[in-house]
């Protein structure tokens, strides 16, 4: 198999509690160039998580093939997921990885059952697909390959600049089946990105992924999420966020402020008290009643962000002249070099991506922001300012998809009206997710 190859520096005969207990276990391991870092390969019995509670969700199905995360942001909603192991939610989140070395072949089989009805699928929504650990280990080639044949639509949202590898493949992909493209970068000060998120790539590298991302023509949306009270709401730092987030050539913005679960908290509220003591007490007073920031923060952040997100001209979705709706140019694009790809859909005649026409005229606000702030960018609440000035190998696998996989593609989803990515962050969840 793929992973018996790996060259190896030390293998770890004494497996973590938790782990020991999970007989997929095959080995853990450390290696020099990722020094700090313990993989721990499993076998997984399953590739394809129904996310509960969603099933009336078009997308509803996600890949996580690593568990952990090397980019060890503070705030990763993620980490409680950890404790099952008997891992901590807080250091072992960022350096124990579970790695599902066999996932691609898992999940080649799931997708060949006749019941699988080629849903939509999320990568990104949990830990991050394009975290260090991929370059060693190279399972997102073989997702990618495999949901593109199967005739599955996909979406991907990271922080990973590795994401660049795989963008041939993705291309090829985005011929097929619907293909929606996210980078997460929502810190625009290097000291402060270097401190709250230090494995991410840089600020400067995620936006070069993000024009990367379009010279290819696949749209590429940026997640501003989360924003920092306090931190990175000011005027001049969201302006700035904004400004560079739209000349790297972003789709849309979509954001969030902070959202901190218990298992998030404790260990967010370390790393500001060790960096910005001075905010403690607003933020035990932000986020005394619960995970969300109070309410009227969340309003007060909609009216300030939403004028400027409408300014840089972000806002989601571009008008499709055939349809009046909004549309996104990642979604099923002919095939180069197969006309018959294109020509096999539904609806021929028509604008090829008009059947994928999406209704994505706001920016996913919370739905209290939406009912309480107007377009001008006024607050029903005042929210008390504070504007101090922080912010100062490419993929070898192809698809080979024949005239016979392109018949199969786009039926299956002409119905979905919305972005995929925005189905995946529905208002309810958008906080949890990055
Ligand atoms: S927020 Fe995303 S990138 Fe950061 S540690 Fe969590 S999963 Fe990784």
């Amino acid at each position: 198999m793929r992973w018996s190859a790996q060259e190896l520096s030390t293998e770890q005969t004494g497996a973590l509690p938790g782990l020991a207990r999970l007989n997929n276990l095959v080995r853990s391991v450390r290696t020099p160039e990722f020094a700090g870092i313990t993989f721990h390969e499993v076998l997984a019995k399953s590739a394809l998580n129904r996310v509960p509670g969603q099933s009336a969700m078009p997308f509803g199905w996600t890949i996580n093939p690593y568990r952990g995360c090397s980019h060890a942001c503070s705030y990763c909603f993620a980490r409680p997921t950890h404790t099952y192991l008997e891992l901590d939610a807080g250091k072992d989140f960022d350096n124990e990885i579970i790695v599902k070395v066999n996932v691609a072949e898992v999940l080649r089989k799931e997708l060949a059952k006749p019941s699988w009805g080629r849903h939509p699928v999320a990568l990104g929504t949990n830990t991050d697909p394009y975290q260090r650990a991929e370059g060693r280990y190279r399972l997102m080639p073989g997702i990618i390959a495999a949901l593109a044949q199967s005739g599955t639509p996909l979406s991907i949202l990271t922080k990973g600049t590795l994401l660049r590898r795989d963008l041939d493949l993705l291309v090829e992909a985005s011929g097929v089946v619907p293909v929606d493209l996210a980078m997460s970068i929502a810190i625009y000060d290097d000291e402060l990105q270097q401190s709250v998120e230090p494995g991410t790539p840089s600020t400067a590298a995620r936006l070069a992924t993000v024009t990367a991302v379009r010279e290819r023509g696949l749209d590429c949306s940026v997640f501003m999420m989360p924003i920092l009270p306090f931190l990175t709401d000011t005027k001049a730092h969201l302006d700035a966020a904004l400004r560079q987030a739209k000349a790297a050539g972003a789709s849309n913005i979509m954001y969030t402020a902070l959202h901190l679960r218990p298992g998030v908290k404790d260990w967010y509220l370390q790393w500001l008290a060790r960096d910005h003591p001075e905010l403690m007490s607003r933020y035990q007073e932000l986020y005394a009643t619960g995970a969300y920031a109070r309410k009227e923060y969340r309003i007060w952040l909609a009216a300030r962000i939403k004028p400027l997100i409408r300014a840089h001209g972000l806002e989601r979705g571009r008008e499709d002249p055939a349809t009046g709706g909004v549309r996104s140019s990642a979604l099923g694009r002919p095939q180069q070099g197969n006309p018959d790809a294109a020509a096999s859909r539904p609806g021929d005649g028509q604008d090829p991506f008009s059947r994928f026409a999406t209704d994505r005229s706001a920016v996913a606000f919370p739905a209290d922001d939406r009912d309480r702030t107007d377009d001008r960018g006024r607050s029903a609440v005042a929210f008390p300012a504070d504007d101090r000035e922080r912010t100062g190998r490419s993929a070898s696998e192809g698809l080979a998809l024949g005239p016979a996989d392109a018949a199969v593609r786009p039926a299956a989803y002409a119905r979905t009206r919305r972005s995929l990515i925005e189905e995946e962050l529905p208002p309810e969840l958008a906080p949890t997710l990055f």
